[in-house]
């Protein structure tokens, strides 16, 4: 009788756990339209519905508050964006949250731990193409800056004149023709953080792509599959199918390509990534992705290797213990 009551009691737990396993194998995703002027989406896995709520609207606001503190375009009544910095430029320090003051910390060492090829302090050359882009977007014909103007705007753009003080927790720039532009890094150091949130919260398993910077923890639960698929878009394609998928478990894929920001003159693509060097868009590549355990890492390697030859690139993402494809 013992042995039958054990033997009942066993199955009745095996069925238990079959059954909470199967509660736990939960999918849940969500949209934003409103952080960094694109377009994200988290998906988590095994987490009860009002876990996952509370914890996506937490992801979304800490998102939306980062992309604010980091935003060169506008200003907010709340909070001090970066186009305060350069609004300020050349007329003393502003203040800084210490998330600020961390970031720029990191923006300011990216132009040493990519060799001199991302340097948020190039703003004034990229503001040109920036405006290039808009201008042909509504129709113009001749928008390419000429040579003489891009060396002028060059003239200020040293690293240097960005300068941060840590005790007073301040930032400002010392030319007033000099600006930052932090398009390079400010997404992929967004999911940093993000990811730092959610390892904070216990979640374990979710995908979060962030505008096509996709950060992978765990796996699909439910699926079979032990790690994320994610699909690498064709240069060629860019809104076709997939031209080959990687498996990523912990970590996140960034692509800097020359298919998605882009105008055409004369018969030549201008993309939005600029050689420091020659001071137009880099052509060396069509598109570069990186998968680095740290997605700020990967966020700068991937334009930063958009800028360098295979050769130095792959030496370079190596040092980071990234990995790095190429489609050209
Ligand atoms: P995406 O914005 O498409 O994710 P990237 O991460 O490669 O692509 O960043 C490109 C952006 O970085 C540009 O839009 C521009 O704002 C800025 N940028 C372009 N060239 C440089 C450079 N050499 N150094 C630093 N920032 C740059
Ligand atoms: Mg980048």
């Amino acid at each position: 009788m013992a042995k039958k009551v054990t033997a009942f009691l066993i199955l009745l737990s095996m069925l238990a756990a079959l059954l909470s396993g199967c509660r736990k194998n939960t999918r849940y995703s969500v949209d934003y339209y409103d952080v960094f002027d694109t377009f994200s989406t988290f998906t988590c896995y095994g987490l009860e519905e009002e876990a996952f709520d509370r914890i996506q609207k937490e992801l979304h606001q800490l998102l939306l508050s980062f992309h604010q503190e980091t935003d060169i375009y506008h200003t907010y009544e709340d909070v001090h964006s970066l186009k305060e910095l350069n609004d300020q430029a050349g007329n003393g320090a502003i203040s800084l949250s210490r998330r600020q003051y961390d970031f720029l910390l990191f923006c300011k060492n990216a132009y040493t731990l990519s060799e001199g090829r991302v340097n948020v302090m190039l703003g004034a050359v990229t503001r040109l193409w920036h405006e290039a882009r808009e201008r042909a977007g509504e129709g113009e014909k001749h928008v390419v800056p000429s040579k003489d103007v891009l060396e002028e705007a060059f003239a200020h753009t040293s690293p240097d004149l960005l300068e941060l003080d840590e005790d007073l927790l301040q930032a400002s720039i010392t030319d007033p023709l000099a600006s930052i532009d932090v398009g390079a890094l400010a997404k992929g150091y967004a999911g940093s953080l993000a990811m730092d949130y959610l390892a904070s919260q216990g979640v374990e398993n979710y995908l979060l792509n962030l505008g096509g910077n996709v950060c992978a923890h765990g796996k699909p639960l439910g699926t079979g599959r032990d790690a994320f698929l994610i699909g690498l878009q064709s240069p060629n394609e860019p809104d076709g199918s997939y031209s080959q998928t990687v498996t990523l478990e912990k970590g996140c894929a960034v692509t800097s390509g020359d298919y998605q920001r882009f105008f055409e003159e004369d018969g030549i693509r201008y993309n939005h990534i600029i050689d420091p060097d020659t001071l137009y868009p880099a052509a060396l590549h069509r598109s570069v992705t990186v998968l680095a355990e740290d997605p700020a890492i990967a966020d700068l390697l991937s334009t930063a290797l958009f800028l360098m030859d295979t050769q130095r690139g792959q030496a370079l993402a190596a040092s980071f213990d990234a990995e790095v494809i190429y489609q050209d």
